[in-house]
């Protein structure tokens, strides 16, 4: 249920049930001392209460009906029941047994508790008592002292105490007067042969005076005896299960009697229309106005306690010896059964809940701090473990990979055990060295410049790249650096990872290379020719090649044997490296024959180096003194034409060199193209 309340910020929970509970749980404690105070008063609606008046229905109890009538009772929540007096009942008996929850009495009330009755004080409401003594003016009963030897009808619980104490101011005792117990018939003194009889100053003298009948009155306010009057009272059993009730019962009870002290017709008017009273208006109007002045509203709080007043009121009935010497008033006062309101509703409606709240935050904190060290142990040994992994990654490609690290300056601060296995150095000849320490300076000049270009522009570089191993031994190695930046975003050097393509590098060399002689193979003249003629096809200058065939090898091989031929083919190949430019391609086509690719080279200018290499090979100085000669084919490419052509073309120069006599150049410029 609760959960359901606070549901819009379930988000905000903890996932674990365990949480969740222990949270519904401590809300569901938090909440549930507010619900009491609230249950208080909307249970209180529902709650029905019951009032035993003193005596019939008059404006004696005028408070009460206002109370009822104006709805007081109803704000407090209490549904009230007024019940009239029931002669053959005790008021007191009737709340001490639960029969009723609230009753009027008068002081005889302190007689009851101090004899042990469980009775409890709410508020006097007359702060003095209506009641008299009358008897008819013919008796001549004029004071106290004149009813010696009478008889005197009154209330014995109730009246007997004013009574006794006032024959007691005159020296009398309750064994000089006859007592006679009341009828409740107010025309008693007609009626019966009592001599007097106790009565209400605001009823029975008035009813006497109106009917004609001449009385005498003797009040015991007269005499120093200044009892109160009705009180408003409840039982122990009551104030101590229902306290709130009790004090909603009086808020409204005193409220319901200052209305009704200030609008008086009007609750004549209820009274007579609702209670079907036995009295006349002029009747209810008269014990209105005595009533007024048995409570004095004017002076008084109504409803104030004195408990002086009580004390005293009960030392009378101690020296009448009508309760025990020892009895006390501890326990008659309602106020000594509640604390304060302000404060206990304060203690109910906030130390509680507060209280509970706190202990709530503090077991949620327990809870999270617990979850967070759980979170925080877990963290660390996932942290742990991912360093680790790190560690091993790390150690991996140090072991396996050409990783170098470049300082700011331009020095080598890290390099990977494995680039040192590579180069044959050992990682303290390295570190703090200048990062081109292993560049084969020779072949990387321009490469360097480009990287630095690169690094102190923040751009990424990679190349092919040549080292030296200690031993001397080239590496090919493809390079790609990272520039590593400061936390202000400056360059502060370069990482670069070493890729060894050597291995590659001569796989592939070997594919285009004619073993024997070093030279380009036949494969690579052919892509070479490819290449070339999509240069000149694109619009560069055309290219001319050059075929030459030794002459007369095979004696050469006849006569000094094949190694000695083999010899003859690596000089003639020195011969053409040696005087061919850096940008014309020297192979073998096969055999004993080589091709020159002349690229922007014209028909003439091929024919002038072939002149040149006739010349130089005829002049050169070969193993055993052979003499060799060789005879020269050399063809132009034309745009368009195709390489088989072109070839062709060069053979057959080579065909007619060969007709010629040999150790000649001769060149075919015509290409008709393609008919
Ligand atoms: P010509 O002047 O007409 O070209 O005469 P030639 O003897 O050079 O021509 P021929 O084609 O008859 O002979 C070529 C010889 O070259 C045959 C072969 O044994 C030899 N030869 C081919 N390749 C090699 C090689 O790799 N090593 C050696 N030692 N000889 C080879
Ligand atoms: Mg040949
Ligand atoms: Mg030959």
């Amino acid at each position: 249920m609760l959960i359901q309340k606070v549901l819009p910020f379930r988000k905000f929970l903890p996932a674990r049930p365990a949480i969740q509970l222990l949270l519904s749980l401590l809300l569901t404690l938090v909440w549930q001392p507010s619900s009491w105070a609230l249950q208080t008063r909307s249970d209180g609606a529902e709650t029905t209460v019951s009032l035993r008046l003193k005596w019939f229905h008059q404006f004696q109890f005028a408070g009460y009906y206002a109370a009822l009538e104006k709805g007081f009772y109803a704000e407090e929540g209490l549904n009230v029941h007024i019940l009239g007096r029931d002669p053959g009942t005790s008021v007191v008996d009737d709340v001490v047994s639960g029969q009723v929850d609230f009753g009027v009495a008068d002081s005889s009330l302190i007689v009851s508790r101090m004899n042990g009755s469980p009775v409890v004080l709410i508020n006097p409401i007359f702060q003095h008592s209506p009641m008299v003594l009358i008897s008819l003016a013919e008796k001549n009963i004029l004071g106290p002292a004149d009813l010696a030897g009478k008889s005197v009808m009154y209330q014995l619980d109730q009246d007997d105490a004013a009574i006794a104490a006032t024959l007691s101011e005159v020296g009398l005792g309750h064994k000089d007067i006859i007592s006679v117990p009341h009828s409740f018939d107010e025309w008693a003194l007609l009626n019966s042969d009592v001599d007097a009889m106790s009565a209400y100053i605001s009823n029975e003298p008035l009813a006497y005076r109106a009917r004609g009948v001449k009385i005498n009155l003797i009040n015991p306010a007269n005499y120093g005896i200044d009892f109160y009057g009705d009180n408003l009272f409840t039982s122990e059993r009551m104030v101590n299960q229902q306290p709130e009730t009790v004090v909603a019962f009086r808020r409204a009870s005193i409220r319901g009697w200052v209305y009704a002290l200030d609008h008086p017709d009007e609750i004549i008017d209820l009274i007579l229309r609702k209670y079907k009273p036995e009295k006349s208006r002029e009747q209810l109007a008269y014990e209105a106005r005595s009533i007024r002045r048995m409570v004095q509203p004017d002076l008084l709080e109504v409803g104030l306690i004195n408990r002086h007043r009580f004390d005293r009121i009960a030392n009378i009935y101690r020296e009448r010896n009508r309760v025990p010497r020892n009895a006390d008033l501890a326990g008659f006062f309602v106020d000594d059964y509640l604390a304060p309101p302000d404060v206990r509703s304060m203690l109910l409606r906030w130390m509680v809940p507060l209280a509970l709240v706190a202990l709530a935050v503090l077991a949620l904190m327990f809870v999270l701090n617990q979850r967070l060290k759980i979170r925080v142990s877990q963290k660390t040994r996932d942290a742990e473990e991912a360093r680790e992994e790190v560690e091993r990654y790390l150690s991996i490609l140090d072991r396996h990979t050409c990783v170098m690290r470049v300082d700011s300056g331009l020095k080598v601060q890290y390099i990977s055990v494995a680039f040192c296995q590579l180069t044959g150095y050992q990682s303290d000849q390295l570190l703090g060295k200048p990062h081109t320490v292993l560049l084969d300076q020779a072949h990387n000049e321009i490469r360097v410049g480009q990287l630095l270009e690169a690094i102190a522009a923040g751009q990424n570089w990679q190349a092919e790249v040549f080292l030296k191993r200690q031993d001397g031994e080239q590496l090919v190695m493809d390079v790609f650096a990272e520039p590593v930046m400061d936390p202000s975003g400056k360059v502060a050097g370069y990482n670069a990872v070493y890729l060894d393509m050597t291995q590659k590098k001569n796989a592939e060399l070997l594919s285009i290379t004619d073993t024997l002689t070093g030279l380009n193979n036949r494969n690579k003249l052919d892509s070479l020719l490819v290449k070339e003629s999509k240069l000149v096809n694109r619009g560069s200058p055309v290219f001319s090649i050059i075929l030459l065939d030794i002459d007369h090898f095979k004696l050469i091989n006849d006569d000094n044997g094949h190694l000695v031929g083999d010899q003859v083919l690596r000089e003639i190949a020195r011969c053409l490296k040696r005087n061919i430019r850096e940008t014309d391609y020297a192979g073998r086509w096969g055999g004993e024959e080589f091709m020159v690719i002349c690229a922007n080279t014209s028909l003439m200018g091929a024919e002038t180096l072939a002149e040149m290499l006739r010349a130089k090979m005829a002049g050169t100085a070969f193993p055993e003194h052979i003499q060799v000669t060789s005879s020269f084919g050399v063809a132009e490419y034309s745009p368009g034409e195709a390489i088989d052509s072109l070839i062709k073309r060069a053979d057959e120069g080579l065909y007619w060199a060969k007709n010629s006599g040999r150790n000649c150049v001769r060149a075919r410029p015509c290409y008709v193209g393609s008919a």
